[in-house]
């Protein structure tokens, strides 16, 4: 920054003249600068975080115990309603074994069925499994 190189240069100028007391307050406003510069970044990151946020609350609707985003034909999920409903974080939900439902690796959102119309676990063994093959 080349706030600072001016402040630096200002502060050794002064320095060498004497003026120690003016060259006190020029470090302390180089430090007020420096937390300022901080406190930016931080509002900055911040800032960034909300609008993302924010784009994100536009295009997500619930759905099937879920919320979605939709992308041209595409839709995206499911994400975990708890974790948005509660953080306002879109966490992915992962299947667990069932087509039907899907848990949440963040939570304790846990089974939650999403595709009512897929059917649980079928429970026809294979054609050609044969429990007593083995005797
Ligand atoms: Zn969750």
């Amino acid at each position: 920054m080349a706030l600072f190189d001016e402040l630096k240069a200002i502060g050794k100028t002064l320095q060498e003249a004497g003026k120690i007391e003016l060259y006190g307050q020029v470090l302390g406003v180089q430090e007020k600068l420096m937390e300022i510069q901080k406190r930016l970044f931080t509002l900055e990151n911040e800032n960034r975080q909300l609008k993302e946020k924010l784009e994100i609350k536009g295009s997500l609707f619930f759905e099937n115990n879920a919320y979605w985003t939709k992308e041209g034909d595409n839709k995206n999920g499911p994400y975990c309603s708890c974790c948005w409903d509660n953080d306002k974080k879109v966490i992915h939900m992962q299947p667990c074994g069932n087509p039907a439902y899907f848990d949440c690796p963040k939570c304790r959102n846990h089974s939650v069925q999403i595709y009512p119309d897929k059917s649980e676990y079928s429970q026809e063994p294979e054609e050609d499994f044969n429990p007593f093959a083995i005797f």
